[in-house]
């Protein structure tokens, strides 16, 4: 295309000019008066920011959630940006902060907490920083620890939770009752999806007794299922991991005649984790989520996709998510209202049930010789610390969820929305899940890229009820009651 043919779209800024701009608004400490909060910012005066040429956010600055709009399209809802603002609410000596980490392990989190201690310390100069140990229970059960940069310094290098952590536990009164005895007045939260619920209660507790408390969240979840944010902490860590234990499944069924290779990723709703896994290793022949139902037997099944496989290549390896096609098992199992104590339902395990159901197919009904190998690195993946990119990334998040809760904000979670960092109200986190759209581009780029059965036809295959089963299951999990 010659530059001449180009049409000239000089105008198109006008005609898309703010027909619907909605600023989502974060809770502040004050109403919001302009003059408040009153105090100049202290990192004024920090080395840090000695040099930096636009060192304040504008409060009014705001994030785009939806970065593509067709030009008849309202602008849609916007977040605040995260970062230091010129006058905070605080006076750094009478800050007081603590930090709780809650739910299940993700690499990052160390990270996180020693980015709270120092950036608290080095940009504001707070000193009184409280670890509460063992998630929300630990507030009114056990003993806090003091967190200083010295104590924090190596802890980035450690997978785990420095804090520890627990499920189930949040007694609401109790913790705001513990806050205030303590005389706590910024609370950092970080957790998954049933942690930032239990975020959002303690602070519509502590706005009902009109405490000057600022409640900050910072989202983690390994699974990337929080919705709003572009991503969570320990996802690419968790994808990296993953790789490890694809190619050790590559390596094993490669090695041997008709090996079958069962790799189970976490994705309890969300098979984020397995369909980047896949994508990024191409040694997977076949990637099972929960979004996605899929059968076993007939065509267009899996058992027919595997035997074209060996018979293709001598082995195949499939990555199965660990909530992928429960309503199907839970046909073959009994019983499936365990739950965890935060509510959580718990899973059927997929990997174990699809092995056994290779196995037998293969080698009863089918009289082949198989080698099957079952991986399941959960545990392992999770352990690990975090890599280059989520370190940064949770610098980041920790540096911005501190320069919120300074300014007074409150009832936030922090995250990046299209890669600009902002403060996002923790309802709108809580109130839907993100989700594999499977009408989305990216699976059906993977689909493009495993050539695998799309599984489509799986209501006529295995009856509408499975496949309605599995959504629905889906769709209660995301329920959760304490
Ligand atoms: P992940 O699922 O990634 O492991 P999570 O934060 O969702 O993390 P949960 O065990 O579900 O993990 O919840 C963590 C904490 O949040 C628990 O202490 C639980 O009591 C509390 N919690 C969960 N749901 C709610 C809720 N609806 N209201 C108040 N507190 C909640
Ligand atoms: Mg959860």
């Amino acid at each position: 295309v010659s530059r001449q043919t180009l049409p000239i779209r000089a105008q198109l800024s006008d005609e898309t000019v703010d027909d619907g701009f909605v600023l989502d608004d974060v809770p502040h400490l004050t109403n919001f008066l302009p003059d408040l909060p009153s105090y100049p910012n202290p990192i004024q005066k920090s080395q840090a920011y000695a040099i930096v040429k636009q060192t304040f956010v504008r409060p009014e600055d705001a994030v785009a959630q939806k970065i593509v709009v067709h030009k008849d399209s309202p602008r849609g809802v916007h977040f605040r940006r995260a970062g230091p603002r010129e006058k905070v609410y605080f006076k750094s000596e009478e800050v007081r902060a603590c930090i709780v980490t809650c739910g299940g392990l993700c690499p990052g989190i160390n990270t996180v907490i020693r980015e709270i201690v120092c950036g608290l310390n080095y940009m504001y100069g707070v000193d009184d920083v409280l670890g509460i140990q063992g998630g929300y229970r630990g507030f009114y059960s056990k003993n806090t620890l003091p967190l200083t940069p010295k104590v924090v310094n190596d802890i980035h290098k450690r997978g785990g939770t420095f804090l520890r952590t627990s499920r189930g536990g949040h007694d609401t009164h109790k913790i705001v009752d513990n806050i205030q005895d303590r005389g706590i007045n910024q609370v950092y939260i970080i957790g998954g999806d049933g942690t930032q619920r239990g975020a959002a209660r303690i602070y519509e507790e502590v706005e009902k007794r009109g405490l000057q408390v600022a409640v900050a969240g910072i989202p983690k979840t390994i699974d990337n299922d929080i919705a709003v944010i572009d991503k969570s902490f320990g996802f690419d860590t968790a994808v990296e991991e993953a790789q490890r234990a694809i190619n050790a499944a590559h390596v094993e069924v490669e090695s041997v005649e008709n090996g079958i290779g069962i790799v189970k990723l976490m994705g309890r709703y969300s098979g984020f984790i397995a369909l980047f896994a896949t994508l990024a290793s191409r040694d997977v022949d076949c990637c099972l989520i929960p979004e996605s139902p899929f059968y076993l037997e007939g065509k267009g099944g899996l058992f027919e996709f595997i035997e074209e496989r060996l018979k293709e290549n001598r082995h195949i390896v499939v990555v199965v998510a660990e909530g992928a096609g429960q309503g199907y098992v839970a046909q073959s199992m009994h019983g499936i209202d365990e739950k965890d104590a935060s509510g959580n339902r718990l899973l059927l395990d997929v990997g174990l049930w699809l092995t056994q159901n290779i196995k037998d197919h293969f080698t009863k009904e089918r009289k082949m010789e198989i080698n099957m190998k079952y991986i399941d690195p959960t545990y392992m993946i999770r352990a690990v610390p975090s890599n280059a990119s989520d370190n940064i990334y949770c610098t980041l998040l920790a540096q911005s969820a501190v320069h919120g809760a300074m300014a007074g904000y409150t009832g936030f979670t922090v995250g990046p929305v299209n890669s600009r960092h902002a403060y996002i109200p923790i309802s709108h986190v809580t109130e839907t899940q993100n989700t594999v759209k499977l009408t989305d581009r990216m699976w059906a780029r993977l689909l493009a890229s495993t050539n695998q059965p799309s599984f489509l036809n799986c209501d006529e295959a295995i009856g509408g009820k499975v496949c309605k089963d599995t959504i629905d299951l889906i769709n209660n999990m995301k329920i959760t009651s304490i």
